[in-house]
């Protein structure tokens, strides 16, 4: 059997399972399964409200970060449900797809909970992605990105369109979750670190957990799909993976500039797009690829921060109880 274009995959049949890491992954994301209303926002509330504790260019990041992901994890979901899950009939997988779409939906249901608490205009926020000349360059790149297997006629059956499905799980898997999310991220646990917005921080931490396990389900089925079909995985391909790769970091690279050119309290612009090509080696290493940048990671407590064994305390105080925490490695 193989993962894609098998007729006589059952879908309905999912035991005996043929991919353990896809019955992990999904054992993962029920380990980590949390809700927004969990994390208190009455501290954020109060520091959004004072005026005093958020510096104007502060407040414009947090705006910008909510405007990008509010987005953007729609249309991760809908990337999924209607556009991958259609070509990956293996059961297993599947299962695995429906789990990180409500996970998608609880991101979504996140973003709604912060504009709602902090009384945010929600025309401008979910307008960022037009508004905002490089929100709109991330999310126009991913969609032109991905564009093929979007296409209702579009099969998986020969090389070059086993290729474009490759190229389009790339832009959905590598590069909108794993590349476009991660400048932000970064910028949104700095404030953490320094007490500002630390319930946002907190659910961007949930939201990272999450990511980085569909990362992880993304790699693995883009290198079984390589695995099984190997004359795709041609020198040429590898090249055009490979600047598709260096495009999305100077995207990403931009963004962040834009989102925070003076830095943070102690961080400057530069770090936030040093972050982001180290980022990228490590996708690219995880697709079997060279490493582009050889950027050393300027934030280490951004894998620290989030994880689980080194922050017990934090842990224990929340409602939720993670159960996995040896299992998962975090980006
Ligand atoms: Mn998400
Ligand atoms: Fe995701």
């Amino acid at each position: 059997m193989t993962i894609i274009n098998n007729s006589k995959t059952d879908p309905n049949k999912i035991l005996p399972m043929q991919y353990a890491w896809a019955r992990q992954h999904y054992k993962s994301g029920v380990a980590n399964n949390w809700t927004p209303e969990e994390v208190s926002m009455q501290k954020d509330v109060e520091q959004w409200k004072s005026g005093k504790v958020l510096t104007e260019k502060e407040r414009r990041l947090i705006l910008w970060n909510l405007g990008f992901f509010s987005t953007a994890e729609s249309l991760t979901a809908n990337n999924i449900v209607l556009a991958i899950y259609r070509h990956v009939t293996n059961p297993e997988s599947r299962q695995y797809m429906l789990r990180q779409a409500y996970e998608e939906a609880v991101h979504t249901d996140t973003f709604i909970y912060c504009c709602d608490t902090l009384g945010l205009d929600p025309e401008e926020i979910y307008n960022m992605y037009k508004t905002i000349p490089s929100i709109d360059d991330k999310d126009t790149f991913v969609v032109e990105l991905t564009k093929s297997i979007f296409e209702p006629t579009f099969e998986t059956a020969d090389t070059k369109n086993i290729q474009k499905f490759l190229h389009d799980l790339i832009g959905y898997y590598v590069i909108m979750e794993g590349i476009f999310f991660y400048a932000g991220f970064a910028m949104m646990l700095a404030l953490k670190r320094q007490g500002k917005m630390v319930g946002i921080g907190e659910q961007f931490e949930y939201i990272m957990r999450d990511e980085s396990i569909h990362l992880a389900f993304g790699c693995d089925l883009i290198n079984t799909v390589k695995a099984e079909n190997p004359e795709v995985w041609s020198e040429k391909f590898q090249k055009e993976v490979v600047e598709l790769i260096k495009k999305a970091v100077e995207l990403e690279k931009k963004y962040a500039y834009d989102a925070c050119p003076e830095g943070l309290l102690g961080i400057n612009a530069e770090q936030f797009a040093n972050y982001v090509e180290h980022v990228a080696d490590r996708r690219l290493q995880r697709l079997g690829l060279p490493k582009v940048y050889q950027t050393e990671n300027p934030f280490p407590w951004m894998s620290e921060s989030v994880d689980l064994t080194k922050e017990k305390n934090f842990f224990e105080t929340r409602v939720t109880e993670y159960q996995t925490a040896g299992s998962l490695k975090w980006e």
